[in-house]
């Protein structure tokens, strides 16, 4: 069981910004920001390094760079924004489901880079 999976299979429910055939972005249950949005493959990959190796990936990371688009297009976000990926333990991902937030609606000051 994913909580994404769930999520993409309407099993649970989310505030969908846009979708596409390869891809859903909702809103993050916990935003940090005034945008706070989860741009989520429908194909399940537990993460940035199974969607690498993966032979469908790169199809999917071009789905995931146009609804990043289209995240920022809808909510007005032509001043900038964040997209971050958590990976592992260490980048502290707690859903292992490969997913992007796209951050901002705000001037963002904490940068680690
Ligand atoms: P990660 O820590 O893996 O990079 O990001 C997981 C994100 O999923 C967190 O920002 C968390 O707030 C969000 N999240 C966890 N459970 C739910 C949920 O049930 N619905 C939504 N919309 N977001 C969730
Ligand atoms: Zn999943």
């Amino acid at each position: 069981m994913c909580l994404f999976c769930d999520i993409i299979e309407g099993k649970i429910p989310s505030t969908k910004v846009y979708e596409d055939e390869k891809v859903l972005c909702f809103r993050d249950i916990n935003p940090v920001a005034p945008t706070h949005v989860l741009v989520v493959p429908k194909k399940h990959f537990d993460d940035i390094i199974d969607i690498s190796k993966a032979d469908d990936g790169a199809e999917y990371l071009g789905a995931v760079s146009k609804a990043i688009a289209k995240v920022a297009e809808i909510d007005g976000l032509g001043n900038g924004f964040r997209v971050i990926n958590n990976c592992g333990e260490d980048g502290g991902q707690t859903v292992k489901h490969v997913h992007f937030h796209v951050i901002g609606g705000v001037k963002l000051t904490e940068k680690m880079i």
